[in-house]
């Protein structure tokens, strides 16, 4: 059963009309960068005790986040597709999201297992002007070494446009929303060495269309690799407590000067706080907040995470990120967790700087 829909045609004039009636959306130039964030998971109970409340924490990091820049969000919870469980659930969502979105310029997929860990960044959209499609990935990677690596399908942006809703269409055409998954995941496992996952998954099938039908659809895809559109976790989580040391310095020496020259223009903190940044190398990568900390297999609802790490790494990990990432939204609310690892605990601001 085949029950993604009747395909979409003529998306890019349909939109284009509907914006013509409603130019409240079509104004400016924010019309061309209006991003939602899409989301979501099962909907069911999660086995796994506390993942109700990961899932709680992790909604709330992507709440803040869209806040702080002005991004919509949608959470869903429900099957659209029967058929699409899992990593597949996304498809017919996001589909479903342009349709329902055509202010929205792009749609944001981030897994509800990814933490958005530099709440400041904000998405360089201008430089993907020219594609329709971006996901975290290095382009060697995939044609030399054809890996399952190469790339992440779980945090991507796609335009809302026709091109789009043919590549959802194909992509999800290769799942268990299509006529022939298990033929897929043989296709897949041939092509891809290293595919642990036996059956079809959303990953090789998007490596997969760029291998075998890369005049398609190649050139309006971009990897980005420039900053943590992705980022795997287990690579960042060890590294949170001395880049948020880092930050925080810089940001008591910002507090200092705006204590002493209180008349002074924000513009000008902004400009201390990158000369500080700059001298202190935060720009360089290992000191830089990763945009992006995926908890990919760890599996926060189910608690099945892989065999490569312990349930306790996972957890600590997704602490350390949640915690990382809620200092920079509480600092300006005036209060801080101390210790990442303690998420309850928080301590009023100005008992951590000192007087000026
Ligand atoms: N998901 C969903 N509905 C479901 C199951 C999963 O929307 O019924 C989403 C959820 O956001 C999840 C994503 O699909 O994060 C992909 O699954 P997962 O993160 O477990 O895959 P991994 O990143 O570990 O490969
Ligand atoms: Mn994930």
């Amino acid at each position: 059963s085949y029950a993604f829909g009747e395909p979409v045609k003529d998306w890019d004039s349909k939109r284009r009309e509907w914006l013509k009636l409603h130019p409240s959306f079509a104004a400016g130039a924010a019309a061309d960068n209006r991003v939602l964030l899409v989301t979501g998971s099962q909907p069911t109970v999660c086995k796994n005790p506390v993942g109700d409340h990961l899932q709680l924490r992790f909604f709330k990091n992507k709440v803040d986040y869209c806040r702080i820049h002005g991004h919509d969000i949608f959470y869903n919870s429900v099957l659209l597709d029967p058929n699409g469980t899992g990593f597949w659930a996304k498809y017919p969502l996001l589909r479903a999201a342009m349709l329902a979105h055509p202010e929205s310029e792009w749609i944001w997929w981030v897994d509800s297992d990814a933490v958005l860990t530099d709440m400041e960044f904000k998405l360089p959209l201008e430089r993907y002007k020219d594609h329709n499609l971006v996901v975290h990935g290095w382009w060697n990677m995939v044609y030399e070494q054809k890996s399952w690596t190469s790339l992440n399908a779980g945090v991507l942006l796609i335009r809302n446009c026709q091109w789009s809703l043919s590549l959802l269409d194909k992509w999800a055409s290769m799942g268990p929303q299509g006529p022939n998954p298990e033929k897929w995941g043989k296709i897949q496992k041939s092509l891809i060495k290293d595919k642990a996952y036996p059956g079809s998954d959303d990953q090789s099938a998007l490596i997969y269309l760029l291998i075998k039908e890369k005049s398609r659809w190649a050139a309006k895809i971009y990897l980005e690799s420039e900053y943590n559109l992705h980022g795997y976790w287990l690579g960042i989580v060890d590294g949170l407590d001395g880049i948020s040391k880092g930050y925080m310095e810089v940001d008591r020496e910002v507090d200092l000067l705006r204590r002493r020259h209180a008349e002074k223009v924000s513009l000008f903190y902004g400009q201390m706080r990158e000369k500080y940044m700059r001298e202190r190398g935060i720009w360089r990568e290992n000191k830089r907040r990763p945009f992006v900390t995926h908890f990919t297999g760890c599996e926060p609802c189910s608690g099945e995470h892989n065999g490569m790490y312990t349930w306790e790494a996972c957890w600590n990990g997704m602490q350390k990120a949640l915690n990382f990432a809620d200092n920079q939204v509480l600092r300006r609310f005036g209060f801080v967790h101390p210790d990442l690892l303690n998420s309850s605990l928080v301590s009023p601001l100005p008992f951590d700087f000192p007087d000026a």
